[in-house]
């Protein structure tokens, strides 16, 4: 970390420095425009940590020859509710995009479908895949699994990933409600983050050297073994995710770390399963009364918020403030 003073990036810019990055790196210019409005709207609403901090992981599989700089994915429908992706080794939010149209069409002719992908790599925060389906009307649940950090209850090595889990759904009259969140009590790239910004965690996230739990990201960094959330719940949800996402998907288990280690990349091909429910064809017109009563029943009862809604407020204000950016990350990213 450096005194120099933070820079202030429009999200524009932002969106400008992503592309840069990614097609300095070889990705193709469809890919590179997903991606980087990806780290836009991350670096808009939040998780930071899945904004321009992924840029150089984004390079590095792209110089390892990890990840397809030209991937071209492929879709079909496989049974009426169900799409198949292959990513073609490329980043799965290009192969998302592609399917989306087709899978909002097949929940809204079903009632229910998904889409579920393997052969690529998924990086970013799932709120991302689960927002679209709730702006279009529809009730959505979305799993990813990734490399294995997470001990479960009472274990003594990693069996999980971090695996993220988000749920999405409209609400009457507003924004769609949308939160993710990671199985693990803090998340990989928050972890790595608090070290890159040289703080503590704000709660004890991983074990350190002696198996005690710790704040020290660094410590956490050097035992790779995260706590679940919730103890044994965080590990269920945990163990389900494998299971949505890896085993449906035929994507790499969160054990299976070889190919990831051989490219020194980041994370590994997890299986992505993304499930898409039309609410009016499951047979309670009242569905909407139902939402917003829930939520009224948290705003205002306390300091309580509805899940996943800190986003707007951020975007509230990076729209008009724009994103401050830390020093080295900007001349790292200005570099690659
Ligand atoms: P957080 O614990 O920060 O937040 C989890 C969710 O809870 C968010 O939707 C957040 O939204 C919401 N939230 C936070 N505080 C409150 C509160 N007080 N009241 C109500 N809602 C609240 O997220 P995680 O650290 O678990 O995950 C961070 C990100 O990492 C996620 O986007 C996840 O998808 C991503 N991830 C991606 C992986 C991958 O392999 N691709 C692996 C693991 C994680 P908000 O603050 O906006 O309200």
């Amino acid at each position: 970390m450096t005194d120099a003073p933070t820079k202030t990036l429009s999200l524009e810019e932002v969106k400008a420095l992503a592309k840069s990055v990614l097609v300095s790196a070889g990705l193709d210019a469809h890919s590179s425009e997903v991606i980087a409005d990806l780290v836009r709207m991350s670096e808009r609403d939040g998780p930071r940590s899945h904004g321009l901090r992924l840029l150089p992981v984004y390079a590095q599989y792209l110089s390892s020859g990890y990840a397809n700089p030209k991937a071209a994915p492929s879709i079909r429908r496989i049974a009426p509710g169900v799409l198949r992706g292959d990513g073609d080794n490329g980043f799965y939010q290009v192969a998302a995009l592609a399917a989306r149209a087709e899978l909002i069409e097949m929940a809204r002719e079903n009632g229910i479908a998904a889409f579920t992908c393997a052969n690529c790599h998924h990086l970013g925060a799932l709120r991302f895949d689960t927002g679209p389906l709730a702006e279009a009307g529809l009730v959505a649940l979305g799993v990813v699994n990734s490399l294995s950090m997470v001990v479960p209850q009472g274990g003594v090595r990693p069996v999980f990933g971090t695996n993220p889990m988000s749920f999405a759904c409209p609400r009457p009259g507003s924004e769609p409600i949308v939160w993710d969140q990671a199985s693990s009590m803090v998340a990989l790239m928050d972890i790595k983050m608090a070290a890159a910004e040289g703080h503590d965690l704000p709660r004890a996230g991983g074990l350190d050297t002696d198996g005690q739990p710790s704040t020290d990201p660094n410590a956490i960094l050097e035992t790779r073994s995260l706590l679940p959330f919730g103890e044994h719940k965080g590990a269920a949800i945990a163990f389900l995710i494998e299971v949505l996402g890896a085993a449906l998907a035929g994507g790499t288990l969160s054990v299976d770390n070889q190919e990831r280690e051989s490219f020194e990349a980041l994370n590994i091909k997890g299986g992505t399963t993304l499930i898409a429910i039309d609410p009016s064809r499951f047979g309670n017109p009242a569905f909407n009364d139902y939402i917003a009563r829930i939520c009224a029943e948290i705003e205002g009862n306390g300091a309580a918020r509805v899940p996943g809604d800190g986003r707007l407020k951020n975007r509230a204000a990076t729209q008009v403030n724009g994103v401050s950016v830390a020093p080295d990350l900007l001349a790292q990213l200005q570099a690659l």
